[in-house]
C-alpha cells in the first residue's frame, strides 16, 4: 500500500497546505480548501481518483470539494475521461457537498448536475464497512470532536492493520482500541500543544504517554493536521510532509 501525503496543516497553521492524502492512487481523504493546489502540485491524477474520504464536516476537510468538481466537470469535457467519485463522509454530506458546489457556482452552473449524475454518496456510522481500497478490509471508528468525525483502518486478510487514519479527535476510547491492535503506521492528528486551554486535538505528550505505550516500536505515526512542522526526537514518530510517501 502506498500513502501519499499532500497536505499536513490543520484548519488554523502557519502557511502548510492543509491536511490531505492518497492511498493507492485511488483513495483520495479530505477536500481541503487548497486541494487542487495540493492535487496538482504532488502530481496526482485527479482521473484515477475512485473514492474521497471526508471525516467531517469543517471546512478545513471539505471546502475545496467545489474546485475539485469543476475540475472533473471540465476534464470531463476536454479530455472525455470517465471522472465518477463515490465519497464517502458522516451524515449530512451529501447536502453539505450540494449546498457548497450551489453556493460556489450556483445552481445554473452544470457541475451541480454532473455531481449528481457521477457522484454517489454515502453516508457512515461505525458499523459502516464501505470498501475504500481495493484488497483493504475497512473499519471505521468514532473520534472525539465537536461534530460527528470517523477515522478508519485498512487491514489485509490476517486482519492485521496496515494503515489507520486518526482525523480530528480528542484522546479517547476507540482511539485506544485501534492502537491496541498495533497497526503498522497510523497518520495522527497532531494539532494540540501542551499548554492548550482545553484539549481538543491530540499532542506531542499524547504519544510519548498514551499511545507509545500502548504500540511500542510497532508502530509508526506520522503527526498531520498541524500548526507547525515539528523536528521529531522519537524514532517512532514522524513529521508528515506534502510530497512524504509511505509505503506499508
Ligand atoms: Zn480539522
Ligand atoms: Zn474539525
Amino acid at each position: 500500500m502506498n500513502i501519499k501525503i499532500l497536505g499536513n496543516g490543520g484548519g488554523v497553521n502557519d502557511g502548510l497546505p492543509y491536511n490531505s492524502f492518497v492511498v493507492d492512487e485511488t483513495l483520495l481523504c479530505e477536500t481541503p480548501p487548497d486541494i487542487m493546489l495540493s492535487i496538482n502540485k504532488n502530481q496526482i491524477d485527479l482521473s484515477s481518483i475512485q473514492t474521497i474520504y471526508i471525516s467531517h464536516l469543517h471546512g478545513d476537510h471539505l471546502f475545496g470539494l467545489p474546485f475539485l468538481i469543476l475540475s472533473a466537470f471540465f476534464s470531463n469535457d476536454e479530455t472525455g475521461t470517465e471522472f465518477s467519485f463515490e465519497i464517502i463522509g458522516p451524515d449530512g454530506l451529501e447536502k453539505m457537498c450540494e449546498n457548497l458546489v450551489v453556493s460556489a457556482f450556483t445552481s445554473k452552473h452544470p457541475c451541480i448536475k454532473w455531481m449528481k449524475e457521477f457522484c454517489t454518496f454515502l453516508e457512515i456510522s461505525e458499523v459502516s464497512k464501505p470498501t475504500l481500497v481495493d484488497g483493504f478490509e475497512t473499519s471505521i471508528f468514532k473520534l472525539d470532536h465537536l461534530i460527528d468525525t470517523y477515522g478508519f483502518s485498512l487491514a489485509r486478510e490476517d486482519r492485521s492493520i496496515d494503515f489507520a487514519y486518526v482525523a480530528d479527535t480528542r484522546w479517547c476510547e476507540s482511539l485506544h482500541r485501534l492502537l491496541a491492535q498495533k497497526p503498522q503506521v497510523v497518520l495522527i492528528d497532531l494539532n494540540g500543544v501542551d499548554n492548550d486551554p482545553e484539549p481538543v486535538h491530540p499532542s506531542m505528550s499524547d504519544l510519548k504517554e498514551k499511545a507509545i505505550p500502548i504500540t511500542g516500536e510497532i508502530t509508526t505515526y506520522y503527526g498531520t493536521h498541524l500548526k507547525k512542522e515539528f523536528k521529531s526526537t522519537i524514532s517512532c514518530v514522524k513529521c508528515a510532509k506534502p510530497g512524504t510517501e509511505i509505503n506499508v
